[in-house]
């Protein structure tokens, strides 16, 4: 076997991957040989359209779940879907997220009942659907995309910063309540990512204060990455691959900042 194909023969879904962080994550995990299940909303052409390349460019089996993760009966059907279509679930990612930026005094009761169902409630119901059969299987790895905001607040991210937070507590439970179990579960908390949840931000501040997007990301990163870079997807892509490799089988319960030295202040 190729030693980059280190996860050949296992299965992966992704939440939230038709973009960003989640669609770097998959392609990485395809890159290292694993069958993967992409998820998340986009154009029905594209998803398509990349579901085939990916395919044909990494030589695994791609398939794309349209799981509404606000809904919990879709997220049943999907995974059961899933099942059927890929086999069983060696590899969840939890990715998926969504933002709404808003003092706390104003936050509307919509966008936190959204935000928690995408970015807290989904982790739970997808890690207690999938578990049991990597238990059965006596390997497994969760990874969820947290955020350095699963670890520091921030202010005007209130239901973001509590969902993030909830992932870090929800992944130290499963963590220890499997730990003999041959599955792992970790979170990964990234700083800022150039992805499209930050663009949306950029845009907005930009309009607000009237600044160019030059202007908003410099404050951005001055104010909170002392690298004064982005992360790039890239990065947090071979971390997950690393996560999911035997080698990191005793790394179970943590959280790993990619954060360009965010959290070290
Ligand atoms: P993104 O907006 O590019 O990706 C979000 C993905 O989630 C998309 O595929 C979108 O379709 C999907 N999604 C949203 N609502 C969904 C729903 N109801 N059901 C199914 N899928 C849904 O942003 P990203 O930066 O790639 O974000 C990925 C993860 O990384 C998120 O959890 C985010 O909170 C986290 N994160 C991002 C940053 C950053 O700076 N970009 C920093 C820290 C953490």
């Amino acid at each position: 076997m190729n030693s980059d194909r280190i996860l050949t023969g296992k299965n992966a879904l992704i939440t939230g991957s038709t973009s960003g962080i989640g669609l770097a994550i998959a392609e990485r995990l395809a890159a290292a040989g694993c069958n993967i299940g992409l998820n998340g909303f986009g154009d029905e052409d594209e998803t398509l359209a990349l579901i085939d390349r990916i395919s044909a460019q990494y030589d695994v089996r791609a398939a794309y779940f349209g799981i509404d993760l606000r809904d919990v009966v879709d997220i049943g059907d999907g995974l059961e879907a899933y099942q059927q279509e890929i086999g069983r679930i060696d590899i969840l990612v939890n990715n998926a997220g969504i933002q709404h930026v808003c003092s706390f005094a104003d936050f509307p009761i919509e966008k936190w009942n959204e935000i928690i169902a995408v970015n807290l409630s989904a982790v739970f119901h997808c890690s207690r659907l999938v578990i049991p059969g990597m238990v059965t299987n006596q390997w497994g790895r969760v990874v969820n995309v947290a955020s350095v905001h699963g670890l520091v607040g921030s202010i005007d991210k209130s239901a973001y910063v509590a969902a993030k937070h909830g992932v870090v507590g929800l992944t130290k439970t499963i963590a220890l309540e499997y730990v003999r179990s041959g599955v792992t579960c970790n979170a990964i908390c990234p700083g800022f990512a150039d992805t499209a949840i930050i663009r949306k931000q950029i845009r907005d501040k930009s309009a607000a204060e009237n600044q160019s997007s030059e202007a908003v990301i410099g404050a951005m990163l001055s104010d909170k990455h002392p690298s004064g870079q982005f992360i790039d997807p890239a990065e947090i892509a071979a971390l997950t691959v690393y996560l999911c490799s035997n080698e990191a089988s005793g790394i179970t319960g943590t959280t790993l900042s990619i954060d360009g030295g965010w959290t070290a202040q």
